[in-house]
């Protein structure tokens, strides 16, 4: 009997990870690790309730951690095929997966300092090294054509438009001359973004798992360029420096492409900006690379001479700790760009202690801030930020520019499910915390009057029957 079961994703956006049985072999599609609140982080230390040993294969549909973070764990635990990814998402998780487990050492190190481990000494789920042992599993797969990993499956990728590499995979199951066509969504993007292509429709499909991650709202459709030209010359008007905590994958080359195409138009002054982030230096260097993933506007402006969009005309690559210090001493107009997005550690937080006092400063958040964040902290109108220890005052100001998401909103998601040609037998909506997912079953069936079901994790069902 052809089965599927959600291990993931499922009441939650993170720890996306779908079983697919057929003919007797196991298929895993993504291996997230679940990320937010503590009882859902004490998931990635329960036993995965099947043997990582009898899963046949991985596959991947990006390489966010919440996609992909479990890797390294399965592979410590006894998974021994190869992960088929194609070659973006696997030179992006050759920079992710280490870094997960870089923040997994560093957990490990704090709880042996405040001592209330009930290992001793505690454990990091996973380390460096068993990211390491689970990239070397990675088989590159095309991007866009199909391929037969088996008798049972063969899976055709599409482009979703999220981050570079992002794929829906469609995938056939076939058992006992029988067969079942089922779409794993990924995460789908957005339409009309500067720099990705749009998330591609696909005709045909039995079975749809689709994501609901902004299915009970709509972003905001003002343009993100009149927002940063606005803040940008406000604050150089006053003299100031603006910092934004960026997220290395995406957001950062996203902000750095408006920002160029700003000074082009002569809409904004050309600032220094510091690019502050090994990591995000490195992910650009990927967009430069994969070609594939880029819009054709992007692709015929890198090609008319010297043109570098993705950087502003006087940007300053910072990678060794003293060149991000000497950032602190400029005190003329500029824009530093520092990791971690939602200012929980990284080398943003030395430049939020130096900027933050001065009003003439502006702090740019471009992205979701978690509960419990520095950055929510700020956004909510903190008037004082714990930093290193120290009571630092905010007095800079605190914009925020939301039209960054790299998710689709409610219109973009039902606009990518309406390029089916007919209705599914059923959607599973997965990947969108409960409210977001009820939210989006309602629009779904008033719009497209299609069978929606919200699955419980470890709920199954098979395409076949
Ligand atoms: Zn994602």
């Amino acid at each position: 009997m052809a089965k599927i079961t959600f291990l993931g994703a499922v009441g939650t956006v993170t720890g996306s990870k779908y079983l697919v049985e057929a003919g007797g072999k196991r298929l895993l599609v993504d291996c997230g690790l679940f990320q937010g609140p503590k009882p859902l982080r004490q998931r990635n230390w329960d036993q995965l309730p099947i043997d990582p040993s009898t899963i046949d294969w991985i596959v991947l549909t990006h390489a966010h951690i919440d996609h992909t973070g479990y890797l390294p764990r399965i592979v410590r635990d006894g998974f021994r095929g190869p992960i088929y990814a194609n070659a973006a998402t696997r030179e992006l998780c050759e920079l992710l997966l280490p870094d997960s487990a870089h923040l997994q050492e560093e957990d490990a190190q704090y709880i042996l300092k405040k001592g209330y481990s009930s290992h001793k000494p505690p454990l990091p789920l996973y380390t460096v090294a068993d990211a390491q042992a689970a990239l070397t599993r990675f088989q590159e797969i095309p991007r866009k054509d199909p391929f037969t990993i088996s008798p049972q499956f063969t899976v055709k990728p599409t482009d979703a438009g999220h981050i570079l590499g992002s794929s829906s995979l469609q995938i056939t199951i076939t058992e006992n001359g029988k067969s079942a066509v089922v779409v794993f969504s990924g995460d789908v993007g957005r339409y009309d973004q500067p720099i990705l292509n749009d998330p591609e429709p696909i005709a045909k499909a039995d079975y749809i798992l689709c994501e609901s991650t902004y299915g009970d709202r709509d972003h905001p459709k003002d343009s993100p360029y009149d927002a940063i030209a606005a803040i940008v010359n406000r604050v150089v008007k006053r003299g100031g420096a603006i910092v934004i905590p960026a997220f290395a994958v995406g957001r950062t080359q996203t902000l750095m492409y408006i920002l160029r195409q700003l000074e082009e138009r002569q809409q904004i002054p050309r600032l220094p900006t510091f690019v502050d982030s090994p990591m995000a230096i490195n992910v650009t260097d990927l967009y430069v690379r994969h070609k594939e993933d880029h819009s054709l506007k992007f692709t015929r402006e890198e090609q008319s001479g010297n043109h570098d969009p993705l950087n502003t005309h006087e940007v300053h690559m910072t990678r060794t700790v003293d060149e991000s210090k000497a950032i602190n001493n400029i005190n003329s107009p500029c824009i530093i760009m520092s990791a971690s997005g939602m200012c929980t550690g990284g080398r943003i937080l030395h430049h939020l202690a130096r900027r933050l006092p001065d009003s003439r400063n502006a702090i740019i958040l471009a992205g979701y801030q978690g509960e419990g964040t520095l950055g929510r902290y700020l956004l909510e109108g903190a008037k004082l930020a714990r930093i290193y220890g120290d009571e630092i005052p905010v007095r800079a100001e605190i914009a925020e520019v939301s039209q960054f998401s790299a998710h689709g909103d409610r219109g973009e998601i039902v606009r990518w499910l309406s390029g089916f040609t007919a209705t599914p037998k059923q959607l599973y909506l997965v990947h969108g915390d409960p409210p977001a997912a009820q939210a989006f079953r309602g629009t779904v069936q008033q719009q497209l009057h299609w069978p929606v079901t919200i699955p419980a994790y470890m709920d199954s069902f098979d395409p076949l029957a």
